[in-house]
């Protein structure tokens, strides 16, 4: 029976996730490093804002932070309850699960890695799609709780195997992305209705979450809205490539869509959405995808 939950990183993913906790548990602690944003969560959700070494005292402790270095220092920190499991919905690197998982085995703490997705509106209702690395066991016994905030719950393997999957779906992202500013400016460029083109292509075989969503919602609206990082899918899309490497496969594919998102991230203002990575093609060949 879980007692207590705990949510540590209220960011746009975080603090939405964090706010289905109450409905299913009485003891819910929140924790975030800009301590005002633990305080507004308590107030709005009626969760509890307590210090770090307090969170780590629940039977399940969630985070969600930018990468896996920001978990390890963070951990590194804490002494975590004896017993409890640490589910890490940061979208983060392989080898770092399986490293937190072996290190903190000794102080009787289990590990998952469960990065979702489903980007912030899939945090607000709750259906985001969880996929999950670690063991068996631990993995039921924070199913109850990950059920609060996910939809598609999976168990796809051992230590590590959450964040894989993670990583090559925003390759796949990523991917989708950069042909379809190539495709879209082209199309552009030979004088097409881009809108007239779109909606042809969601009926057709080309279509993708991309032609679905981020080109109507984010780009041909020009409005670009900030909800998922520019730099965050750039450091996902560098997971991805690592992975390949590990396993010495060839991807040319991946290796160049994984250049193509660091430079567009490198380009981009500060505080740029993922959909911005078009911005860069429209840079190059002087069209706006309007
Ligand atoms: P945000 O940048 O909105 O939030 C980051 C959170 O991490 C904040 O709570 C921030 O605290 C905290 N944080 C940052 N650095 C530290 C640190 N050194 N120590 C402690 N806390 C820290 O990110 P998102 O919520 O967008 O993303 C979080 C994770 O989820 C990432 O791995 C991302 O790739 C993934 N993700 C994001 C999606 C999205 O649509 N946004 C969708 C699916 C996955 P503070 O408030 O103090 O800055």
């Amino acid at each position: 029976m879980i007692q207590s939950v705990a949510f540590i990183g209220l960011g746009a993913m975080g603090y939405r996730m964090a706010a289905h906790l109450p409905q299913h548990f009485d003891t819910v602690y929140v924790w975030n490093r800009n301590f005002e944003k633990a305080k507004q969560h308590a107030t709005e959700y009626g969760t509890q804002a307590v210090e770090l070494e307090q969170a780590v005292q629940a039977d399940i402790i969630f985070s969600c932070l930018p990468t896996s270095q920001e978990v390890e220092d963070l951990i590194a920190t804490v002494q975590i309850k004896s017993g409890a499991v640490w589910v890490d919905c940061t979208s983060g690197v392989p080898e770092s699960a399986k490293k937190l998982s072996q290190q903190l085995k000794a102080s009787e703490v289990d590990f998952l890695d469960a990065p979702v997705s489903g980007q912030t509106i899939g945090a607000e209702n709750g259906t985001l799609t969880v996929m999950i690395g670690g063991e068996a066991a631990a993995f039921e016994k924070a199913l109850p709780a990950i059920q609060a905030f996910g939809k598609l719950i999976k168990h796809v393997g051992d230590s590590g195997a959450g964040f894989a999957v993670k990583a090559v779906n925003n390759m796949l992202l990523a991917v989708n992305l950069c042909s379809v500013a190539e495709g879209f400016t082209t199309l552009k460029a030979h004088g097409v209705n881009l809108h007239e083109a779109l909606d042809c292509i969601n009926a057709s075989s080309g279509k993708s979450g991309v032609t679905e969503t981020v080109l109507p919602q984010r780009v041909l609206n020009r409005e670009f809205p900030l909800t998922f990082a520019l730099p965050l899918l750039a450091k996902d899309t560098g997971i991805a490539l690592d992975l390949v490497r590990d396993a010495k496969l060839s991807a040319p594919v991946i290796a160049l869509t994984q250049s193509l998102i660091q430079a567009a991230s490198n380009l981009a203002e500060k505080d740029s959405d993922f959909s911005s990575a078009v911005k860069m093609y429209e840079s190059w060949s002087k069209i706006t995808l309007e």
